[in-house]
């Protein structure tokens, strides 16, 4: 089953676009208005499966933006990436 085609991510995906007024938030933080076309997993699902839906674990995101979040090659998180984990707080703080 493809995450991203089930119902459940369907409806916290346009949940997170309207929080995030449909901007990227990368963008956002430099001054910059740019269309979100996408909604990033802070924590990647590969390793966080249980965070796959928390809002706060989501992040409205321009393409370019979250080009930039991930290594070209792998799920790694860039450092881009790893300073919206830190600003967010650990992994279980962010459970319910
Ligand atoms: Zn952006």
């Amino acid at each position: 089953m493809n995450f991203y085609k089930t119902r459940h991510w369907e409806k916290k995906r346009s949940i997170i676009l309207r929080r995030d007024k449909y901007e990227c938030r990368e963008c956002r933080r430099y001054g910059k208005t740019t269309v979100a076309s996408m909604v990033h997993h802070i924590y990647p699902r590969e390793d966080y499966p249980e965070l796959s839906l928390i809002s706060q674990n989501l992040l409205s995101l321009c393409n370019t933006c979250h080009q930039k979040m991930h290594a070209r090659t792998s799920h790694e998180l860039t450092d881009k990436g790893l300073e919206w984990t830190k600003r967010i707080g650990p992994p279980t703080s962010l459970l319910p």
